[in-house]
């Protein structure tokens, strides 16, 4: 995200501009004045995302100056963070006292809050998406109230990837776990699509790349626990890397977190890329797809029929899993996914056709777009991929019902009756 109150703001890509001021509260008080004097209000997170999701006709506002939480229950296993949090600064505190959470996604740049909000994910076929972890949601509704989505209640599962649709978000409460080591191992040049399944399954988290020039996969990122086995030297016939990786090979690898089964502490092995470098490479746009888990292998059959579309618009691809989960608006909702991940060349013109053959070629594959990055998918079909949509769409419509957090993005996906705007 860059800019201040009254100045242009971007996205972190520069592709999104809103139009509307920043506004940047100091108190929890400050923003609840805020948002009940608003017509319109949404939240912007740290701006990683690839799409408009943020955007809104009205007022724009970052929690990022709120102050800072991480209170620590260490008899419920749970710690209260503040929703601009990064999830390297959280990572951090949570080690230093002995907890950590399951997994993260490829980046530690990105806030709480807003990585919740749209179903980010790391890898894994048992880990889910990050707002798997969440027990609860503080938030500031439509009429300027702090209110609470807890675990247990029946709205919590429509309440924890919400899209930022039903208020503006101060604090979220993190199941935690004794904290763990982890060691990543780059192999290279795993050559056929039908290892892919059991490749997913073979480590805590894998993370396969390739750049759609040929059958298979250049390098495989494997992140294992500290204690369990190092992989096989023979892993599906790949070879280690003989020396860092970064998964752009035009970037410096030294942006990307340690390799050769170093073990650290989970939050800094997890994620691909250390939070004090600049992730991925900047100029460039992200589409994902999740499909269901067992379609892995003909999904890739289908891409790479469309292959010499891609690859010249392409910079890099990565395939991993999610494990499935109950909240009504996550990607990997109600059943256990692979994601099909594409980082492109930022020239929206001459991608925009490729992400749209992309989505035809997994459309048998019932392939759910991230809400946090660029698509093509026709809204009536997006509504057809989510089973409990229409819950979420009952919700906002009940927690704000003059749609003071919506927008023409939202309307135009979720919540086609209300948010015309
Ligand atoms: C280099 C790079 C790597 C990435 N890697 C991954 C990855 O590994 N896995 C993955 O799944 N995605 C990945 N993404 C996508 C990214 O994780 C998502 O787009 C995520 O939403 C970004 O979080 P943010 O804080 O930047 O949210 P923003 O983009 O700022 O906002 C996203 C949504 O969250 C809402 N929101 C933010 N804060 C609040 C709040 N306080 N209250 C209410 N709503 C709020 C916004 O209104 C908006 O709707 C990547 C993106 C980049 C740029």
């Amino acid at each position: 995200m860059t800019g201040t109150l009254g100045t242009p703001v971007t996205n972190w890509a520069g592709n999104v501009a809103f139009p509307g001021p920043l506004h940047r509260p100091r108190s929890v008080a400050e923003l609840q004045s805020l948002v009940a004097g608003a017509e319109h209000v949404r939240a912007l997170g740290s701006g990683h995302s690839f799409s408009p999701i943020a955007a809104t006709p009205g007022d724009l506002v970052t929690v990022a100056d709120l102050p800072r939480r991480i209170d620590i229950d260490a008899d419920a296993r749970t710690a209260t963070v503040s929703a601009g949090s990064t999830y390297g600064r959280v990572g951090a505190a949570l080690h230093e006292a002995g907890f950590a959470l399951p997994n993260t996604g490829s980046l530690p740049h990105i806030s709480v809050a807003g990585a919740c909000a749209t179903g980010t994910h790391g890898s894994g076929d048992a880990n889910g998406v990050l707002a798997t972890s969440v027990c609860a949601v503080e938030l500031v509704g439509a009429d300027g109230e702090l209110r609470a989505f807890r675990c247990g209640d029946p709205d919590f599962p429509g309440a924890v990837v919400a899209l930022g649709a039903l208020g503006i978000v101060t604090a979220l409460t993190l199941d935690l776990r004794p904290t763990f080591e982890v060691r990543q191992w780059v192999r290279e040049g795993l050559r056929s699509f039908d290892a892919v399944p059991e490749a997913l399954a073979s480590a805590y988290s894998v993370s396969l790349f390739t750049r759609w020039r040929g059958e298979g996969f250049e390098q495989c990122w494997i992140k294992q626990l500290a204690d369990a086995p190092t992989p096989d030297p023979a892993w599906f016939d790949t070879t280690p890397a003989p020396g860092p990786r970064h998964m752009l090979t035009t970037e410096d690898p030294a942006n990307c977190t340690p390799q050769a089964g170093d073990p650290g502490p989970w939050h800094t092995r997890l994620p691909h890329f250390r939070a004090e470098f600049k992730p991925s490479r900047g100029d460039e746009l992200q589409s994902e797809y999740l499909v269901p888990r067992e379609s892995i292998v003909d999904a890739l059959h289908a891409l790479d029929a469309v292959a010499d579309r891609i690859a010249p618009v392409l910079l890099v691809s990565e395939v991993r899993s999610i494990a499935a989960d109950d909240l009504w608006l996550s990607a990997a909702h109600g059943r256990d996914s692979a994601a099909l991940h594409f980082t492109w060349v930022q020239d929206i013109a001459a991608v925009t056709p490729v992400v749209t053959a992309v989505e035809r070629a997994l459309e048998p594959f019932g392939a759910r777009p991230h809400w946090g990055k660029v698509f093509t998918t026709d809204p009536s079909v997006v509504r057809s991929l989510w089973p409990r949509l229409a819950d979420a769409e009952e919700l906002i419509g009940r927690v704000d019902p003059a749609g003071k957090f919506g927008s023409a993005w939202l309307g135009q996906y979720v919540t086609p009756a209300r948010h015309q705007l």
